[in-house]
């Protein structure tokens, strides 16, 4: 339907341009006719300006023939909302939480699919082993940190600020949201959002900055940023949070620890048992909570 009002105003433009040619001609029962007629396809087109704005809003390809009509009345150009969402999410390039979009609607139901989850990082040129003393330095929350709200504004998009912003130190993204900050280094290593603090350690921004003691995480030696991980010779993880979740880990670094550690020392046993005593529904609901929020939203 679309498809043919586009072809007919094609058509229109096309008269319009001959317009002046006619009218030279001089024949002015003709003329009258075509001003009565063009009056009304511009009626028309009125109606349709309001469709394009319509269509604008809705879709990401507007039609060119219905933006140059646009254009030649001077309205002003309407603002592309879903192109601005998708600038978000390519510009959030280290911690993709696209991911979370792409699984949504996805809901984990059985412990069958828990162990279906299938995490591939890359080998690096070392290996990659933990001991009992790394497992100490993983940190815990007391409470859940809701993600995708500190830092976004109402539309649920990131608030980049290249002055006032702080850049964290995983995502590297200079963004107006609570950081930590690490009493040993006190360094910009030490910066972490409270997204990346939660999914990456399962710790609290909050719980983090009222601790006087609270070391950052390559203080620790745990930083698991694809830069710290690529010093180590490890590949980056990419984003593997809703993998490590849906497997019953807290978060990426609990993961990699626990998995990498005792998948050492007892083939995977005593994993499935940490996997259990792990709670892992309080973080899951929020993270669902917040996509069923986004899912309405777009
Ligand atoms: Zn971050
Ligand atoms: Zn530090
Ligand atoms: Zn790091």
């Amino acid at each position: 339907m679309v498809g043919t009002r586009r072809k007919r105003q094609e058509e229109e433009e096309e008269e319009e341009e001959e317009e002046e040619e006619e009218e030279e001609e001089g024949d002015y029962e003709q003329i009258r006719e075509k001003r009565i007629r063009e009056n009304k396809e511009r009626m028309n087109k009125l109606g349709l300006l309001a469709l394009s704005r319509d269509l604008n809003l809705r879709s990401q390809k507007p039609s060119l023939a219905l933006e140059n009509k646009t254009k030649l009345i001077s309205q002003p150009k309407q603002p592309h909302s879903p192109e601005r969402r998708s600038s978000r999410l390519s510009t959030l390039e280290p911690v993709k939480y696209s991911e979370f979009f792409a699984q949504r609607g996805k809901r984990e139901s059985s412990s069958k699919e828990k162990k279906e989850v299938e995490i591939d990082i890359p080998e690096g040129t070392k290996p990659e082993v933990y001991t009992e003393e790394h497992e100490k330095l993983l940190g815990d929350s007391e409470s859940d940190w809701e993600l995708y709200v500190d830092g976004y504004d109402e539309d649920g998009d990131r608030l980049y600020d290249p002055i006032k912003g702080e850049t964290c130190h995983q995502c590297r993204q200079k963004t107006l949201c609570q950081h930590t900050s690490c009493i040993k280094c006190e360094l910009p290593q030490g910066q972490l959002c409270g997204d990346c603090l939660y999914t990456r350690y399962g710790e609290n921004v909050m719980e983090a900055n009222v601790n006087p003691k609270w070391t950052c995480l390559a203080c620790r030696g745990i930083c698991n940023c694809s830069r710290c991980r690529k010093a180590k010779g490890w590949m980056p993880t990419g984003n593997i949070y809703r993998k490590v979740l849906k497997k019953g880990f807290k978060s990426v670094a609990h993961y990699l620890i626990q998995t990498y550690r005792s998948e050492k020392s007892s083939e995977g046993s005593d994993a499935e048992n940490m996997v259990d005593k792990e709670s892992e529904a309080s973080a899951d609901t929020t993270v669902n909570r917040r996509r069923s929020k986004r899912a309405l939203r777009s």
